[in-house]
């Protein structure tokens, strides 16, 4: 069906787009980490894409790609960032599976994975982690009205992702490996917020 294209398309554009700045993003986890982000999200985008052509073509579940990259993430992906992609995949996932592809559903997802991811992480916003830019997709999508599309919420999330993104450079970290440098790190952009505000990018092209 169209919805299970358009989610598995989502998921097939942000390992493309994962492949194509891996350089970039090793290059910020080598200032601000331990270098392997841009390895660790390439990974995890191609084992789920493994994932994606195994299920079968005629498939018309349109939670069933992203429940499978969720997986992916969560079982084959090592680092901080592996298992945090795979429960926002998986809350996105879940909420689709519960109601359909729908606005309101990416919305619901969208704020639970935020929930779980700092429930399991413990960062806050301003902690120069991945949180500052989810946390600003969700505040976009929680505004969003119910006959606004698939897309132009994903598109108004990608936007405030970003936004969070370029935040994140102006921060000092406080969680994880980064935090170890202190003012070393201001004027780089969190390597994870990055990996946010792609796969958020990547979703253009999930109309419903
Ligand atoms: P590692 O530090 O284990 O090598 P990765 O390189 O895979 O992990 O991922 C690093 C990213 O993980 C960071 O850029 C940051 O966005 C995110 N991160 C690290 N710690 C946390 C945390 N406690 N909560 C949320 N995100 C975090
Ligand atoms: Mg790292
Ligand atoms: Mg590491």
């Amino acid at each position: 069906s169209h919805d299970a294209t358009a989610t598995d398309g989502w998921i097939r554009r942000f390992a493309e787009s994962a492949r194509a700045t891996e350089g970039r993003l090793t290059s910020l986890d080598q200032q601000v980490g331990d270098g392997d982000f841009g390895t660790n999200l390439t990974a995890g985008a191609d084992a789920a894409v493994r994932r994606l052509d195994r299920i079968p073509a005629d498939g018309t579940d349109p939670a069933a790609p992203l429940e499978a990259a969720a997986t992916a993430f969560l079982d084959e992906v090592g680092g901080t960032s592996g298992p945090l992609f795979g429960l926002l995949l998986q809350s996105l996932a879940a909420a689709v599976a519960a109601s359909g592809p729908t606005t309101a559903a990416y919305a619901e997802g969208v704020a639970d994975g935020l929930a779980a991811i700092r429930r399991v992480g413990d960062a806050a916003p301003g902690d120069k982690t991945l949180v500052d830019a989810l946390a600003p997709a969700a505040e976009a999508l929680r505004g969003t009205s119910a006959d606004t599309s698939v897309d132009q919420a994903l598109a108004d999330a990608a936007e405030a992702a970003w936004e969070g993104v370029r935040s994140t450079a102006r921060l000092r970290a406080r969680m994880g490996r980064s935090s170890y440098l202190g003012e070393r790190a201001e004027g780089i952009p969190d390597p994870g917020a990055v990996g946010v505000g792609l796969l958020f990018a990547s979703a253009q092209g999930v109309v419903s």
